[in-house]
């Protein structure tokens, strides 16, 4: 995934949430990112950070980038599992191969803090 996007598209969401909460000033926001998405944390940390956030509602606040771990869910024996490894082959229950991704493929703000109007 493209980095570039992704902030641009983050920073909308960030921009319509403050809206809902009243917040004029964002202090802190948390965001997660599923690990099967393959997103450049850093990248993206750094993007938000230097290109994205300043002028903006978001100038002056801290960014946490958490990462979510991958959910599978055997389609066979429908038991779920957590793959240590990026590219996971065999169920290690019934020895299936078809999954489905139940977490960890998205993207989103899990916390959004600043100073509301009056
Ligand atoms: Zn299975």
């Amino acid at each position: 995934m493209d980095n570039m996007d992704i902030a641009d598209d983050l920073y909308l969401l960030i921009k319509d949430l403050a809206e809902e909460e009243n917040i004029h000033s964002v202090k802190y926001i948390k965001l997660v990112i599923g690990k099967a998405l393959e997103v450049n944390k850093k990248g993206l940390f750094k993007k938000l950070q230097k290109d994205i956030f300043p002028g903006t509602i978001c100038k002056n606040t801290k960014l946490d980038i958490v990462e979510e771990s991958v959910k599978l869910k055997c389609r066979k024996c429908s038991k779920i599992m957590t793959p240590d490894q990026k590219f996971f082959v065999y169920c290690n229950y019934c020895g299936g191969h078809d999954f489905d991704i139940i977490q960890g493929r998205k993207i989103y703000i899990d916390k959004i803090e600043g100073k509301t109007k009056q």
